[in-house]
């Protein structure tokens, strides 16, 4: 799998092979002497997930997307881009995250997840168990839903004597199957991500049994996972309104400087905003015909502080 260039953080088959976002902007310096890449409101999304370490409800991504603009963005228009636009992974209803994220490229659904978690696992699972080693790898969904999701479609899945979920390798077309879930073709992209996850399957299984302890004995041990299922689920939860409270409050733009020029016409300081955005989103601007200095001095402030907000530090 490819790596961003600057950061190494892993990059989901559609990410630019330039690096991330944000990565591409800090290694350039003033903003006179450089060009931005120019930015779509998918790349602002990409880039404000870039600077989450977990995935995010996409009503949080409008959050970070809007922050410093006079245009709110409509939900609607976003949802369907985070549907859309395949470098966001679907991460459980209506949460978006990318591929460092630990999520599944081209995944659309519970469907898709869990089939393609059962794959990549080296033995028969319980729905359970999958449903902890799905969630430890990052996705959010309530337990009934998993169930439901599995057989909704036809797919090579079976269940053995003990009532465990399998995927029948055998089958012929089993690898192309599981390929078009995740919107891969059967070769070395798909080998790297199904690597990951058969690799997320043994470290969520450790996990498991880790948590669950030795004492648990066979009988039992079907509630005790569904428990800790429970646990983990209450966990996320927990670590949601801990990020949202950490969060920054609402990005306020620099007060203009106290001059005539702003004083005159409070329509001004909106412009310069307006022109920041531009400039940072990499959009063509017209150069200012008479030099201002104290103008000027605030569209460097401007741009400075909206650079933060959408590339980071
Ligand atoms: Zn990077």
């Amino acid at each position: 799998m490819r790596r961003c260039p600057t950061c190494g953080c892993e990059l989901g088959p559609l990410e630019s092979r330039l690096g991330c976002i944000t990565c591409q902007v800090r290694k350039r310096v003033a903003y006179r002497n450089l060009i931005y890449p120019s930015l779509s409101l998918a790349d602002r999304a990409v880039a404000a997930l870039e600077q989450s370490d977990i995935s995010l409800a996409s009503w949080d991504i409008r959050r970070l997307v809007d922050r410093g603009r006079e245009d709110p963005t409509h939900p609607a228009s976003l949802t369907s881009l985070l549907g859309k636009d395949r470098r966001f992974c679907w991460a459980g209803r209506g949460m978006y995250g990318l591929y460092r994220h630990g999520l599944l490229p081209g995944a659309r659904d519970l469907h898709d997840v869990g089939l393609f978690y059962l794959f990549a696992s080296d033995r028969p699972l319980d729905t359970e168990e999958l449903c902890f080693v799905i969630r430890n790898a990052g996705y959010r969904f309530t337990d009934a839903s998993l169930m439901v999701a599995l057989v909704r479609y036809r797919a090579p899945l079976d269940r053995d004597q003990r009532g465990r979920w399998f995927i029948d390798k055998t089958e012929p077309k089993c690898r192309d199957f599981m390929a078009n879930l995740i919107e891969l073709k059967a070769g070395e992209t798909f080998d790297a991500v199904l690597g990951r996850t058969a690799e997320q399957v043994r470290a969520g299984l450790a996990e498991m049994n880790r948590r669950l302890g030795p004492a648990v004995r066979e009988g039992s041990r079907a509630q005790s996972v569904v428990a800790l299922g429970k646990r983990v689920l209450d966990e996320q939860g927990v670590e949601d309104d801990r990020r949202k409270s950490r969060e920054p409050k609402a990005f306020a733009w620099p007060l203009p400087p106290s001059c005539d020029y702003f004083e005159g016409d409070t329509g001004r300081a909106r412009r310069v905003r307006r022109r920041a955005i531009s400039i940072v989103e990499g959009r063509p601007v017209e150069p200012y015909v008479a030099v201002i200095e104290c103008r000027d001095r605030y569209l460097e402030a401007c741009v400075k502080s909206y650079r933060q907000v959408v590339y980071g530090a």
